[in-house]
């Protein structure tokens, strides 16, 4: 088992944060170096991303709201300081849980648009039987944007890009050019089934497009920070792309005859995928109920 499992345990905790307060308080923040000036940071939830230079603190994604002060700390250990700008790779409480915290101490949070509806309108995620409240002002993305959007600072030039119906119906990807590094958000769980939420406007499909938009962007030695699991390069980025093709054909066949999901998991259309991709968060047949309904 992979550490994914209390990852998916913690995804909970957004939406229950008192319960679990206790668990946040083992969890360490652990950064990764990407470059001289770009970190990933390990904790609980979706991986974060760092970019620091004299200009400020640039940070993609903040985990949970108990974890703020450790991630603010583990910044300082590495030249950072507080974040002056956030941006969230989407709505989702593991990437999103300390918005309130940042927010509030006065750092400018951007997403594209439909991030900030759903931060303000509160959501439920059937797959895992969880609420989240809507979130306060403070926690709001203050600019939002429906294609993309440039930022100047530390020397480089650093490109949110939505991408349409991919995880959620709000991803950004974040493309550090000079730097060529690239934050993927949960567009790339590296190395495992990722979950795909299909009641807010995710599809398997979008996920393929997106990871081949990435795909574009990357040579062999870019950089990848994952949404979940280890920091990539491109070829695991390719063979992920290629399991979300071959999975994608082979579930549209299914739909094709007019099976059920029940029926779809079945007929094990991915057994010969299970040993590679279905020892994270999960195994084939449960992935199969999650994403066929954003087969189409
Ligand atoms: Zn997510």
């Amino acid at each position: 088992m992979r550490r994914i499992i209390p990852t998916l345990f913690l995804i909970a905790a957004a939406f229950t944060p008192l319960a679990l307060a206790a668990e946040m308080d083992e969890v360490k923040i652990t950064p990764v170096k990407v470059t001289a000036q770009i970190y990933m940071l390990t904790g609980q939830g979706g991986n974060l991303g760092a970019f620091i230079g004299a200009d400020g603190t640039f940070l993609i994604d903040d985990q949970f709201a108990p974890l703020t002060e450790k991630i603010v700390a583990a910044l300082t250990t590495v030249g950072g300081t507080q974040p002056k700008f956030l941006i969230n790779t989407h709505y989702h409480g593991d990437h999103t849980g300390g918005n309130e915290n940042l927010g509030g101490a006065g750092t400018l949070i951007f997403s594209h648009h439909n991030v900030r509806e759903r931060l303000s309108a509160g959501s439920f995620l059937k797959e895992f039987n969880m609420k989240a409240a809507a979130m306060s002002k403070a926690g709001l993305p203050v600019v939002t944007f429906s294609d993309d959007i440039s930022f100047h600072l530390n020397g480089d030039s650093v490109q949110a890009i939505h991408v349409p119906h991919a995880h959620t119906d709000g991803d950004s990807v974040i493309y550090f050019k000079a730097a060529n590094v690239i934050h993927a958000g949960d567009i790339l769980f590296n190395g495992f089934y990722p979950f795909i939420d299909v009641s807010h406007g995710g599809s398997v499909k979008g996920m393929i497009k997106a990871a081949d938009m990435l795909l574009s962007l990357a040579d062999d030695s870019t950089k990848i920070i994952p949404g979940h699991g280890p920091l990539a390069d491109k070829a695991q980025l390719a063979a992920f792309r290629q399991m979300l093709a071959t999975a994608y054909e082979r579930l549209r066949a299914l739909k094709e005859e007019g099976k059920t999901a029940a029926e779809a998991v079945a007929a094990k259309p991915l057994a010969d995928l299970e040993a590679t991709w279905g020892d994270g968060l999960f195994t084939g047949d449960r992935w199969i109920e999650i994403v066929y309904p954003g087969v189409y």
